[in-house]
């Protein structure tokens, strides 16, 4: 039986498992925290803008279980805030949970606090991979997801300290590149201002702590938009640190931008406390814990593997890749499709099938490979990408490929005979 091996338990990663089980493979799934996900514990924002075009495309090509699991978990459908539309949030208390279900049901081996620590090669292929609690895995192929964030001193090297974030890294450690540990030189991502990596670009406040009337409007809504008086604005330069490009907007700077996933997220890199509690009805707000939003949250790419658009590593024969190691690609629907892709090829790859490039009639297609182009240029590593904003989406807008028509997305998907194409069992 192929046998795979997924590092790093995110969106990515789950994803990656999911596509290869369903492809036939044997797969276990390494994940150093105790739980999956990974950043996508603390996100929630999907569907928003070209996600949804997104979404729709890869459930129209049969890799839609994620997101479906995300829909059903979702507090808030179809809402707006300032530059987005259409956009769901899904109930981070929840969604971890349904994810991990839908892995198990899978027979996806789930291993959690279980860091890879090594590779084994033979040439410029792994054969094994060391992990934390001694033992090693032997895999036909291995699909790294393990993100681009942590450990802690990337986040004082390179932002405000370690913000004590969802990853964790005290507790569990810090992330592991495979493809480093391969042999692979990886990138780094920059900021506007060229100095490296990029900062989480929301925090949580607890809803609790904040105006009973914003939190009614929250949880009516999804949605609480709250003017800060004009003493008390930082600017639109305190935007320009952001990993998600698409919220540095004007409206993000001029008021607190709350959305309803459970706990109140702030749509902020960071946000002194002792400020934000001058504004009306936050006088009393704290953030959630462990997250240290008044200052700074996690770092993140920090650790890019060269690709190409089949999501194969460079350099190494039997490495694939997803998510924010597959480049400058923010976000869960991103990790998601990436992930996908990543591991339905390694099946392939497993059974000396050729690998699927999604065309670039496709969004998918297209984002794949325009991200890669672009991060050939030294412009194009300061910038991040995201179906939901910014670059990526004005690209894609310009070419035309953004819609809400589920049977235009669906058609797309039909004229290149890709229908399904990630349901098909490739290993018997
Ligand atoms: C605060 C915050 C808010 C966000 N909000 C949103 C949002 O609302 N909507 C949205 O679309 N996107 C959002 N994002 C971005 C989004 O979460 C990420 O771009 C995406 O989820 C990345 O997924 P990933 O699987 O590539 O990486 P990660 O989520 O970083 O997952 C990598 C996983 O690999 C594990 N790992 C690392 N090394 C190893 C190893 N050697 N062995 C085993 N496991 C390992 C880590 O523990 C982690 O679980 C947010 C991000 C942050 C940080």
């Amino acid at each position: 039986m192929v046998k795979v091996l997924v590092v790093g338990g995110g969106w990515s990663g789950t994803a990656a498992a999911l596509a290869a089980a369903k492809a036939g493979a044997d797969v276990t799934l390494v994940e150093r925290t105790d739980m999956l996900l990974g950043t996508g514990l603390v996100g929630g924002i999907m569907r928003n803008n070209g996600r949804w075009t997104a979404t729709e495309e890869a459930i129209a090509l049969g890799g839609g279980e994620l997101f479906q699991i995300a829909d059903s978990v979702s507090r808030h459908r179809d809402i707006e805030f300032p530059g987005h539309k259409h956009a769901s949030l899904y109930d981070i208390g929840k969604i971890e949970p349904a994810v991990k279900i839908e892995l198990l049901a899978r027979r996806i081996e789930i291993r959690l606090e279980t860091t890879a620590k090594d590779v084994i090669k033979d040439g410029s292929r792994i054969v094994a991979v060391k992990l934390s609690d001694g033992s090693s895995v032997d895999a036909d192929v291995v699909v790294e997801a393990t993100g681009s964030a942590g450990g802690m001193a990337n986040c004082g090297k390179y932002g405000n300290g370690c913000a004590m974030c969802v990853l964790r890294c005290p507790t569990f450690g810090g992330r592991v590149s495979i493809a480093a540990k391969a042999g692979v030189e990886e990138k780094m991502g920059q900021k506007a201002d060229g100095s490296i990596g990029a900062m989480s670009g929301s925090c949580k406040l607890l809803k609790e702590s904040l105006a009973p009337e914003i939190v009614k409007q929250l949880d009516e809504t999804g949605v609480a938009v709250v003017p800060i008086p004009e003493a008390l604005q930082k600017g639109e330069e305190a935007l320009s640190s952001k990993a998600c490009q698409q919220y540095a907007l004007p409206e993000f700077a001029a008021n607190v931008i709350l959305l309803d996933t459970g706990h109140a997220k702030l749509m902020a890199p960071y946000f002194p406390l002792e400020t934000l509690r001058q504004i009306p009805g936050f006088e009393e707000a704290r953030y959630e814990d462990p997250y240290s939003g008044g200052l700074g949250n996690s770092m993140r790419y920090l650790a890019l593997a060269p690709r190409d658009d089949k999501l194969q590593v460079q350099g190494v024969d039997n490495l694939f890749c997803g998510g924010e190691k597959a480049g400058l690609l923010v976000g869960h629907t991103e990790a998601i499709i990436t992930g996908t892709l990543a591991g339905h090829n390694a099946v392939r790859q497993a059974l000396n099938l050729d690998l699927l490039e999604l065309p670039r009639t496709l969004m998918i297609g297209e984002a794949i490979a325009y991200v890669r182009e672009r991060m050939e240029t030294p412009e194009g590593m300061g910038q991040k990408f995201t179906f939901s904003g910014s670059v990526l989406f004005n690209h894609l807008k310009e070419l035309g490929m953004y819609t809400t028509d589920k049977e235009e997305v669906a058609a797309r998907v039909d004229t290149v005979n890709l229908t399904g194409v990630f349901n098909q069992q490739l290993a018997k």
